[in-house]
């Protein structure tokens, strides 16, 4: 396992997941790590866990597939447009799809790295976006690589050689980004939902052999995702934050 593809915050939308399947980098079938947050906000529940669970990606729990596989004090912490595509979603997955989602580990051992959807301290809900917050996660996993981690949507990475002397560093798509010899902490960015401004699906390549990782962007057809949202009677919202990545 040298290389492993890093996708997270699908959030139901399937036409941006299968976008980033057919990237030509993903060609020869690496294996998949899903950070959380299958589903919530997007039409496609469904299609989505089939296919991680087709390919056998291993996926762990966000907030939204908590609240989904059942988690009501999880849903009552979201916002209104979340909570109401929760229940819809609740009606529209099957036994098997639900049992799925119920299933899912909170954090994943992935070599010497971990993988969370939030972060050690709280792993459904901190957003790991400041250095502040990187450093006291990285302390709570004193012996791991580095962290994976997804729910804020934004692509993102901090390298270091000891928790205390972080750098950010500026990710540019398709270029590695080495960490060969110190700790990092990184974001795939949102498939489903990006919120940095960029509505393209956004995904990682951890490659363990040659200690780099590298991001992508993949356009999509977002007219046939805002559609289906639309269609499904789901939050109009949901779709006109598609179109701006925001
Ligand atoms: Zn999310």
């Amino acid at each position: 396992m040298a290389k492993i593809a890093v996708i997270a915050d699908i959030h139901a939308n399937y036409t941006a997941l299968a976008a980033v399947l057919s990237a030509s980098i993903l060609e020869e079938g690496v294996p998949l790590l899903c950070a959380g947050d299958l589903v919530g906000y997007g039409p496609r529940p469904g299609a989505v866990i089939d296919r991680l669970s087709e390919l056998g990606a291993r996926c762990i729990r966000g907030n939204h597939d908590a609240a989904v596989a059942g988690d009501n004090s999880i849903l009552k912490k979201l916002c209104w447009q979340a909570r109401e595509v929760v229940l819809w979603t609740r009606k529209h997955l099957n036994r098997q799809q639900l049992r799925f989602l119920s299933s899912l580990p909170l954090s994943l051992k992935i070599g010497s790295w971990r993988c969370y959807h939030g972060s050690p301290r709280c792993p459904l809900f901190e957003y790991l976006e400041t250095s502040a917050a990187v450093i006291k996660a990285l302390q709570a996993e004193k012996d791991a690589a580095g962290l994976i981690v997804g729910h804020l949507h934004k692509p993102l990475c901090y390298r270091g050689s000891c928790s205390a002397e972080l750098e950010m560093v500026k990710i540019n798509y398709g270029e590695p980004v080495d960490y060969s010899g110190k700790r990092m902490v990184f974001n795939p960015g949102s498939v489903g939902q990006p919120r940095d401004g960029d509505p393209r699906a956004s995904f990682a390549v951890l490659d363990t052999g040659e200690a780099t990782v590298t991001w992508y962007r993949v356009e999509y057809d977002l007219q046939e995702t805002m559609d289906r949202i639309r269609r499904a009677n789901l939050p109009d919202s949901l779709a006109v934050r598609l179109a701006s990545g925001l």
